[in-house]
């Protein structure tokens, strides 16, 4: 005993002192809004979230955290939208590139119901 070993205990309460309190973390499941998957919110990661003062927990897995971030364009370089006319419904759009003539330019839900059939 007294061995400080903290390794497969994951789900072993995790005590911090933390603004002079006595705080305790707990692994917690909860549940991606965005694919439904269960996944951990670890008493490591509610840590940081109480250091940073994060009030909200996590509503994504790391996998749609991490796809998120990927499709996000790089910070300082927002995309540019230009406006466009549904080649298929005729309403105005936006789209992330210079419309050209001869290329159709979809609204998102022609280019979604499109990519659906
Ligand atoms: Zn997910
Ligand atoms: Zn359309």
């Amino acid at each position: 005993m007294g061995s400080k070993t903290r390794s497969a205990g994951a789900t072993k309460p995790y005590f911090i002192y933390f603004g002079g309190f006595l705080t305790m973390y707990e692994d917690k499941t909860l549940v991606c809004k965005d694919c439904g998957a269960e996944f951990v919110f670890t008493a490591g990661e509610q840590e940081f979230y109480a250091e940073k003062g994060f009030q909200n927990e996590p509503t994504r897995c790391k996998a749609c955290r991490t796809a998120r971030k990927a499709s996000r364009p790089a910070a300082g370089a927002p995309r540019e939208m230009h406006d466009a006319i549904c080649a298929n419904c005729g309403k105005p759009t936006q789209v992330p590139f210079i419309p050209r003539e001869d290329r159709p330019v979809y609204c998102s839900e022609c280019f979604a119901a499109m990519h659906r059939a």
